[in-house]
């Protein structure tokens, strides 16, 4: 018995010309998500993809093993819509297809269903149509599987054989993440904090097909080592989905005293999420981003009323893309849960936005008072965004690990 997987990506069909860049970017990041698991053979199939087991896979056993495994790893590849395990067959005539699919029945499932068959016939020169071969399987399976009976309106399994190069046949199908493969929507960077939501916001645009880099500024010796290994702990989950993710950490203290020192109060949080904004557009551009992510959500915090946003946003060159910016703090913990950022985002350790806060924080600031707020900072602020820059460390972020990848000052 011959077994493999289909893989079924849905919006990427809708892209006309553009099908075939899509499709292999697909296959690429398949392949990466394979990696070490013996090559396998990726082929396309007329609007779904072929996974072959490799050759050094004999065995019944070992197969089932090794298509759980490689299911499992499909789960993060952004542009899948379903994976779906399948019988291939090496012959295509109608009584084996009913026999095989038959066996298929007993063999995968445990006890009677209502079900109904659907053929896809993307091989034209098959001898039947899809609605002959559908009822003829339909049959098969009915004379030849004690319990199962047909019921088209709502059927609790639905037994699919697709007549392609091969004929495939299959009666369960996962659940792939959708969106659109990484690395066909271009790059943006990521203010990444140790919350929960910009891991999030993050997901979100990389589930669009962006790879994603990071920026997390750090307040050392306010922040503590524990929360910058948090945000790269976080880094490192988004990029079981995401691909690696640049982290770069910059060192934040300077600014942050300097704003705490020479400006309002009332003003701080503004300005020191302007002074963020500079920064990260200056990473962004280390990086070849064209634009900025962060977590904002209307209204949650005084900084992120859509007043404040404005003044914050004032500052940026780049679009700003805030994807969670509507949701409601439930929708985004949801999210968190299902992408596993949760559970480490809620690990107790001090954000630098939090320990330099005023007890009185503007919630309608207008730009005009911040920029005259921001003005003691001016005589030597472009020289601390360029030390902030420059001391950055950089870590590469790995679904299993993340290492420092230079001793800060080289990038
Ligand atoms: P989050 O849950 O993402 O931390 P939040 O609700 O706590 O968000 P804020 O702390 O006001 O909100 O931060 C808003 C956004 O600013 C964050 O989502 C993130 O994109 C960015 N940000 C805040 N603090 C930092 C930081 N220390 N490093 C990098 N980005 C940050
Ligand atoms: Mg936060």
């Amino acid at each position: 018995m011959k077994k493999g997987i289909l893989i079924k990506y849905g919006e990427i069909v809708l892209k006309g010309i553009n099908r075939a860049q899509f499709e292999n970017v697909l296959i690429k990041d398949i392949h990466i998500a394979l990696r070490g698991m013996d090559e396998s053979a990726i082929r396309k199939e007329q609007g779904r993809l072929y996974i072959s087991l490799p050759e050094s896979v004999t065995g019944e056993r070992e197969a089932d093993e090794w298509i759980q495994e490689a299911c499992r790893r499909l789960q993060y590849v952004f542009g899948i819509l379903r994976i779906c395990p399948v019988d291939v067959l090496e012959e295509d005539a109608i009584e084996i297809i009913g026999r095989k699919m038959a066996e298929y029945v007993k063999r995968e499932f445990d006890q009677g269903h209502t079900f109904k068959v659907i053929c896809k016939r993307a091989n034209k020169h098959y001898p039947m149509n899809s609605m002959e071969v559908a009822a003829e399987v339909g049959a098969m399976v009915l004379d030849e599987v004690e319990g199962w009976t047909v019921n088209v309106h709502e059927p609790e399994v639905l037994l699919y054989v697709e007549l392609r190069n091969q004929v495939y046949i299959y009666g369960k199908e996962i659940a792939g993440p959708g969106g659109l493969p990484v690395g066909t929507g271009g790059k943006s960077t990521l203010l990444l904090s140790g919350g929960i939501d910009s891991p999030v916001a993050g997901w979100m645009m990389a589930r669009r097909g962006i790879r994603l880099s990071a920026v997390y500024f750090h307040a050392h010796p306010y922040t503590s080592e524990r929360a910058k290994e948090k945000v790269l702990d976080l880094a490192r989950i988004v990029s079981r989905y995401s691909g690696p993710i640049p982290v770069y950490v910059i060192p934040f203290t300077e600014i942050q005293l300097a704003i705490y020192e020479r400006c309002h109060h009332e003003k701080l949080t503004i300005i020191m999420r302007r002074m963020m904004m500079l920064i990260a557009e200056k990473i962004a551009a280390k990086e070849g981003s064209d634009s900025l992510i962060t977590g904002e959500n209307v209204g949650q915090v005084a900084s992120q009323t859509l007043a404040s946003m404005f003044c914050t946003n004032a500052v940026c060159t780049l679009p700003v893309y805030r994807p969670v910016i509507a949701f409601d703090k439930q929708e985004i913990v949801e999210i968190a849960r299902k992408i596993d950022t949760f559970e480490t985002s809620i690990l107790p350790y001090e954000d630098c936005c939090t320990i330099f806060v005023a007890k009185h924080p503007t919630t309608q600031p207008k730009l005009a008072d911040i920029v005259e707020a921001e003005k003691p900072l001016l005589v030597d602020m472009d020289e601390m965004i360029d030390r902030a820059v420059n001391d950055a460390e950089l870590y590469l972020c790995h679904p299993d690990s993340y290492k420092k990848v230079n001793n800060s000052a080289e990038a």
